[in-house]
C-alpha cells in the first residue's frame, strides 16, 4: 500500500533527517515509530502526505509517486489520508462540531452528510456530549478525540499521527491509543510516532525504530529498544 524506496532527506541546513529508508506498510497495520528527538520520526510522515519531498528516493502509494502527483491528484491522496498531531491543531473559534464539518465541506460533503457523520464520529470517540464546546472548553485529551474524529471522518485509508500523546497525561494517553486500536480495529491503517515506552507496549504489534535518520530495526512484535 506504501513504499518508502530508499529515501533520503537531507534539509537545506544539511540536517540528515532520513538516510537511505526502505519499508512497506500494508493495508490495516498499525505502525509505531520509535525513536529519539531528531531521528527522523516526523520528516517520515511528512513524506506521505508531501509536505515534504525527498533528497534522494521516492515514496509510492499504491502505485503512484507521492511527489509526482499533480495538484489534483495529489488533493485526492491528501483525503485518503487523515492527520493527527501532538498540538491538535483544531481552529480555536469553532466548535468541535463546525472543526469536524469544516473538514467536511473542505473535501466537498454536503449538508445532509455532515448532519449526520459529524455526531457519528463524535460519538465513535466518546464526545457526543461535547459537540458545542469551543476548544478551549475542552481538556487537552478531548481535543485530540475531536482532532481524531475530523482525521477519519471522511473515511481515510491511513491515519498519520505524530505524537499524539506528546502533551497528555498517562490517562488520556492510554484513551487515544484504545480510540486509535478501535479505527484500525474498524480497518484503517495507522502510522504513529511516540517516544513514550507505555504507548508501544500497549499498542504492540510493529515497532520501526529510527535513529540519526536510519531505519535501525523493524520489529515485527512491539519491542522498545534505544
Ligand atoms: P523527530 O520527529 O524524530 O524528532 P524530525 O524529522 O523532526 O525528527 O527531524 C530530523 C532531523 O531533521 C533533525 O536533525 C531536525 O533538526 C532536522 N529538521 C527537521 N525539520 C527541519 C527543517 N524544516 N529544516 C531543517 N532541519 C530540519
Amino acid at each position: 500500500m506504501i513504499y518508502f524506496d530508499k529515501v533520503s532527506k537531507i534539509y537545506p541546513d544539511e540536517s540528515v533527517a532520513l538516510n537511505d529508508v526502505t519499508f512497506t506498510v500494508e493495508p490495516k497495520e498499525f505502525i509505531t515509530i520509535v525513536g529519539h528527538s531528531g531521528a527522523g520520526k516526523s520528516t517520515l510522515l511528512k513524506m506521505l502526505i508531501a509536505e515534504e519531498y525527498p533528497s534522494a528516493g521516492s515514496v509510492f502509494f499504491e502505485s503512484a509517486n507521492i511527489h509526482r502527483l499533480r495538484k489534483k491528484d495529489m488533493s485526492k491522496l491528501r483525503r485518503r489520508i487523515g492527520t493527527v498531531f501532538q498540538d491538535f491543531r483544531l481552529i480555536p473559534n469553532k466548535t468541535a462540531f463546525e472543526n469536524i464539518a469544516f473538514a467536511m465541506e473542505a473535501a466537498g460533503r454536503t449538508d445532509a452528510e455532515i448532519q449526520a457523520d459529524v455526531p457519528h464520529v463524535l460519538d465513535l470517540v466518546d464526545l457526543g456530549s461535547k459537540m458545542w464546546s469551543f476548544p478551549h472548553e475542552l481538556s487537552g485529551g478531548e481535543k485530540q478525540r475531536v482532532a481524531i474524529a475530523r482525521a477519519i471522518v471522511n473515511q481515510p485509508d491511513i491515519i498519520v499521527a505524530d505524537e499524539p500523546t506528546g502533551n497528555l497525561d498517562p490517562i488520556n494517553t492510554y484513551d487515544i491509543i484504545t480510540i486509535l486500536k478501535k479505527i484500525n480495529g474498524l480497518g484503517t491503517t495507522v502510522l504513529l510516532t511516540t517516544h513514550n515506552k507505555g504507548v508501544v507496549e500497549n499498542i504492540g504489534g510493529r515497532v520501526i525504530t529510527m535513529e540519526k535518520g536510519k531505519m535501525i530495526r523493524d520489529d515485527r512484535e512491539g519491542k522498545y529498544i534505544l
